[in-house]
């Protein structure tokens, strides 16, 4: 049965095009997982318009998930430029595990989607549309993937995921800023003896001091956490804009050696757990 998952977004906080982010990818994140013929989406940054246009090429009607990790503007702000969403013979669920008091997935994309910040709400959207909140710490299904969520530490709050699929897992973990020398018992509770993790690496060990308290982590600590809870690879993810090809051309030798098998994300890589 195939699981994979491909990468249409890889950049944190804001898309940045030009020559020196063109070979690992300006957008901003979106995931499309595939467990056997089931579609689960996660995030819907800049790269998810591009997803957008493959589904309309193939013509058929899409039934699918889409998980926000949380509704910082560089997760959503791809939503409306979505095309599937504006075909009636599709159906989405869009869930959101970070929110509370009294606020609503619905609520807030519709405040997103709002004159004069954006010409047209989300009732423009024609397929088939549900929004659901839980609460981090649920476990939800979509066909026969089992999804385990967790809260995780940024600024509003945001939801890790992991996927469980045939046998394998693929966990999915951005954004969220973690308390050096403390590895967060839940983050390693969920992330236990994954194939794959994909984690906010927005900074490096170095860089991380200037950043405190802007919710992100280091691929230094992806290595730390995914060694602690015995997890097979690491997907460094979230770049920083000021992170161009070469650093993470850099990055990419150093955490291949740290853990073999583990890669930066690119858009357009595909990997299977
Ligand atoms: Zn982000
Ligand atoms: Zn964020």
């Amino acid at each position: 049965m195939n699981f994979s998952v491909r990468f249409w977004g890889v950049r944190g906080s804001i898309a940045c095009s030009g020559p020196r982010t063109a070979r690992y990818g300006g957008n901003t994140s979106s995931l499309e997982m595939r467990c056997g013929e089931r579609v689960i989406l996660f995030d819907a940054g800049t790269g998810i318009r591009y997803l957008g246009k493959t589904f309309d090429a193939a013509g058929r009607a899409l039934d699918a998930d889409l998980y926000f990790t949380h509704t910082h503007f560089d997760h959503v702000c791809g939503l409306p430029f979505f095309g599937p969403l504006f075909r009636p013979e599709n159906r989405f669920r869009l869930w959101a595990g970070h929110l509370g008091n009294g606020l609503t997935l619905r609520r807030v994309l519709s405040e997103f989607m709002m004159s004069p910040l954006f010409p047209v709400p989300p009732e423009v959207f024609r397929a088939s549309m549900e929004y659901r909140d839980f609460p981090a710490g649920e476990t939800l299904r979509s066909g026969d993937a089992a999804i385990r969520t967790v809260a995780l530490n940024h600024p509003d709050g945001a939801t890790g995921y992991r996927v469980d699929f045939g046998g394998k897992s693929i966990c999915y973990l951005t954004d969220n800023e973690h308390v050096p020398g403390a590895a967060d018992r839940s983050v390693l509770a969920l992330i236990a003896g994954a194939d794959l993790v994909i984690y906010d690496c927005m900074y490096t060990d170095q860089e991380y001091p200037a950043y405190v308290g802007w919710g992100h982590s280091t691929w230094q600590e992806g290595v730390r956490l995914c060694r602690a809870a015995n997890a097979k690879r690491l997907v460094v993810f979230h770049h920083d804009p000021e992170h161009d090809d070469d650093l993470l051309d850099g990055i990419a030798g150093e955490v291949a050696k740290a853990l073999p098998g583990s890669v930066v994300a690119r858009e357009g890589l595909v990997l299977e757990p």
